[in-house]
């Protein structure tokens, strides 16, 4: 068979988390390992009420084809939402409703993507932007990230040598460093971008998931010319529904709509409808700020299980929203090594390394918090204490 396949396919490796997954179908395993939101908070009842409005009023057009950029009601309401909360003046004719962010990811490599291409990526990257741009077969060039975001004198540097095309960010509790970008480095990131002429994908899905500090501007609004924007229904209300969107440029959004026809039409109508109809019927805040408090609490549960149950030289960086708390091992231990160990102590975390693409970050690992209770969290990082000791001692 494997003369049959297209080499793009052959060379991008499964998804390395969805594998872990498979082991934390173990019952008696506590995962940190998943990105899940907590389905805890899923406005379910609020969902089936819209739904059933909209059944009721519109019938059978919500099951019918429609157009590819999507239901206008729904790009409407995502423009306000970005007038009111930050300040962006954004066209609903600019947006264009997509299968998640992960699509607007799909579409874009599609767009921009010729084979070798360079492309900028944080370093460590999420994962799914990794493999979905894989596809296209780029040239990845490695950026760091630290506490305060991309490393703008490297970013400068690699992107004028490697003539890249576009930057993949992700400025708001990045998957997985959870790191929040400062306003100075978004200033940078903008600045560099214009200068050395190059594309920045703006991916937030987690943005209105902060619990602590205060809001920072979007990349978008220092370059808008330059700048694409993701974003997702799927933290905020489900990600069942499958619906994100992206904000494009003129002249690129044509080119994203014809990749977007190929790729499936249009995004489904009934899920369009019902998000819209969940969206105008109810306090979108409201819900919002639920998810805030919930995951807000269960980061400091897992800082603080950790600080007293981890070795003190394991460092952890602290998120201010979002779904991650990323971790470095003390020296000369690697989180994959560790992994082994944790299992048998039945739990488990993310290592590090498959989110860099240069095979570095063996000693860093990350945790999710959105889905573990405060016992559980508990209960979890007294495993992970005896997994560190059994290491420590093989
Ligand atoms: N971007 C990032 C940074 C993510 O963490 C995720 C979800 N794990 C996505 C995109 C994909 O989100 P969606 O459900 O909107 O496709």
């Amino acid at each position: 068979m494997e003369k049959h396949y297209a080499e793009r396919i052959v060379s991008v490796p499964r998804s390395f988390i969805r594998e872990i997954l498979k082991v934390s179908i173990d019952p008696e395993i506590i995962s940190f390992a998943g990105g899940l939101p907590n389905k805890e908070y899923f406005p379910v009842k609020e969902i089936q009420a819209a739904a059933e409005k909209v059944f009721a009023s519109v019938g059978a057009d919500a099951l019918q084809y429609s157009n590819s950029e999507g239901l206008i009601e729904l790009r409407e309401l995502i423009a306000r939402r970005y007038h009111e909360k930050q300040g962006l003046d954004i066209s609903p004719n600019s947006i264009l409703i997509t299968n998640g962010s992960q699509q607007g990811l799909d579409l874009l490599a599609k767009a921009l993507l010729n084979e070798g291409d360079a492309v900028l990526i944080e370093e460590p990257g999420y994962l799914g932007a990794i493999q979905s741009l894989s596809l296209y077969r780029p040239r990845f060039c490695p950026v760091e990230v630290g506490t305060e975001g991309l490393d703008v004198a490297m970013l400068d540097r690699v992107s004028t040598a490697s003539g890249a095309k576009l930057l993949y960010t992700v400025p708001n509790f990045q998957n997985p460093s959870g790191v929040t970008y400062s306003e100075a480095t978004r200033r940078s990131v903008a600045e560099i971008a214009k200068k050395n002429d190059f594309l920045i994908v703006e991916d937030d899905p987690y943005g209105e998931l902060r619990f602590a500090g205060k809001m920072k501007t979007p990349l978008y609004a220092y370059a808008p010319e330059k700048t694409v924007l993701l974003g997702s229904f799927s933290k905020v209300v489900a990600p069942g529904f499958r619906l994100g969107w992206l904000v494009a440029p003129e002249g690129l959004y044509g080119k994203l709509l014809v990749a977007k026809q190929a790729a499936d039409l249009h995004t489904a109508s009934v899920n369009q409808y019902i998000v819209s109809r969940f969206l105008t019927d109810n306090n979108l805040d409201d819900h919002i700020s639920k998810i805030i408090d919930a995951y807000g609490g269960q980061c400091k549960a897992m800082v603080e299980a950790a600080h007293r149950w981890l070795p003190p030289q394991v460092t952890l960086w602290e998120p201010e929203g979002g779904m991650f708390l990323w971790g470095q091992l003390p020296a000369g231990m690697d989180a994959m090594e560790l992994f082994d160990f944790a299992v048998r102590e039945k739990v488990v975390y993310v290592p590090g390394a498959p989110f860099f693409t240069n095979g570095k970050g063996g000693s860093t690992f990350r945790l999710n918090f959105s889905c573990s209770g405060a016992a559980e969290i508990e209960e979890g990082m007294q495993r992970l204490a005896r997994a560190f000791a059994a290491y420590a001692a093989s």
